[in-house]
């Protein structure tokens, strides 16, 4: 059974304009036609960002059994955009639902035409043997400043390039691991 979320509240609200005598008429008040709403199906309903741009709007996506994506729309409870998106928010729904998704890792060869599939721990091995190696072979321990050596431990040969998609706990952990690995080139994409 529904509770009573904002979003009920204002479905309430407005259809109490034209349907609110008739409530008081039968002794019902708002809580008790809330409590009788009846979903037909079962929907799962998250909160989530759009990955669009760096504005971060505020979305609900609802799933099904099957953690598909059957609705979304913006959250009227986001701070950011109160429940308004644009057209490309609006679309974000596709990301999920095109046919024309990748659901697997692409990797092309260098000199190739061909794209191969790979799966995700040969991607993440790979990207950490190239950031092992990147990092040792640029590595700078020790920078001059006013004439005396002063330790930097930095790596020069790595930029790390954050999204508009990130929430605070990814920027966190993300920010974390470029430091650890002494990375100075750090930037977002709402400032590129
Ligand atoms: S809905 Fe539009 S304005 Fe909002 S984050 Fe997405 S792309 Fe940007």
């Amino acid at each position: 059974m529904a509770t009573l979320t904002r979003r009920h509240f204002f479905k309430l609200s407005a259809a109490g304009v034209g349907g609110g005598s008739l409530l008081l008429a039968a002794g019902l008040g708002p809580a008790d036609a809330a409590g009788g709403l009846q979903l037909h199906k079962k929907i799962g309903e998250s909160a989530s960002i759009c990955p669009f741009c760096s504005v971060g709007c505020g979305l609900i996506v609802a799933t099904n059994d099957t953690g598909h994506v059957t609705n979304l729309e913006g959250d009227p409870d986001n701070p950011v955009n109160r429940g308004v998106l644009c057209p490309k928010g609006i679309a974000v729904r596709e990301l999920s639902t095109s046919p024309l998704r990748l659901h697997t890792v692409k990797h092309r060869a260098p000199g190739s035409a061909d794209w191969e599939d790979k799966t995700w721990d040969e991607a993440i091995s790979e990207i950490a043997k190239r950031i092992k190696k990147t990092r040792d072979a640029t590595w700078v321990a020790t920078a001059t400043v006013d004439g005396k050596a002063v330790p930097v431990n930095r790596t020069e040969g790595i930029a790390w390039l954050g999204g508009a998609a990130n929430n605070n706990e990814e920027g966190y952990l993300s920010t974390k691991l470029a430091r650890a690995l002494g990375i100075v080139y750090l930037e977002h994409q709402a400032r590129i």
